[in-house]
């Protein structure tokens, strides 16, 4: 299967531009200090701080975590790290998948082998898809930020899967994710 969702930049290059750290300026803000010393929260130090990763190992590796890794042009792709408990000959095992189809709680397909100590997913026999695929490359450098404790560049998120505050049914779309509601339910409650 062949990943035909790719955009240039995406994802981004791995060194120079992770820990480039601009202000933010605020809006309509005709009195900066003032704003500063109200929102000491947006401070470059600070704001660096919010744009880590909101996931991290533990929850990667917790055995059935879902997360959705969006960049700044809006594009996503939904992951899922399953564990297999050590069985027989049989050693502890995390599968990645990824989210294929419009299903949330099913529509995963098998992408490769999750590596706990490195943070990285290896292809294995059964994946359905090559090095080459954006969503393996995307998977991957996720991870490298995830393990690596880094920030994020601006713009991108990781977030772990969210419930909709109405039927409680999974949230993996940046769109939902940030309502916390579904598609479907977010039109009946306005
Ligand atoms: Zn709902």
């Amino acid at each position: 299967m062949r990943d035909t969702n790719s955009i240039n930049g995406w994802p981004p290059k791995a060194r120079g531009t992770d820990d480039v750290s601009p202000s933010r300026p605020r809006s309509g803000g005709s009195h900066p200090y003032r704003a500063y010393l109200i929102y000491p929260e947006i401070s470059p130090a600070t704001n660096r701080h919010r744009r880590k990763t909101m996931v991290n190992k533990q929850f990667i590796t917790a055995g059935n975590a879902i997360f959705t890794v969006q960049s700044k042009t809006g594009q996503y792709y939904t992951y899922r790290i399953t564990k297999k408990e050590a069985n027989g000959n049989y050693k502890e095992a995390h599968f990645a998948s990824v989210l294929t189809g419009p299903d949330n709680t099913s529509d995963y397909t098998y992408l490769g082998l999750l590596n706990t100590e490195a943070g990285k997913v290896t292809l294995t026999k059964s994946s359905k898809y090559d090095q080459e695929a954006t969503l393996y490359k995307v998977l991957n450098w996720a991870l490298h930020h995830i393990w690596a404790d880094k920030p994020l560049p601006e713009g991108y998120q990781i977030r772990h899967e969210g419930r909709c505050g109405r039927c409680g049914h999974p949230l993996t779309t940046p769109t939902s994710l940030d309502t916390g509601l579904g598609p479907e339910c977010i039109k009946k409650v306005e």
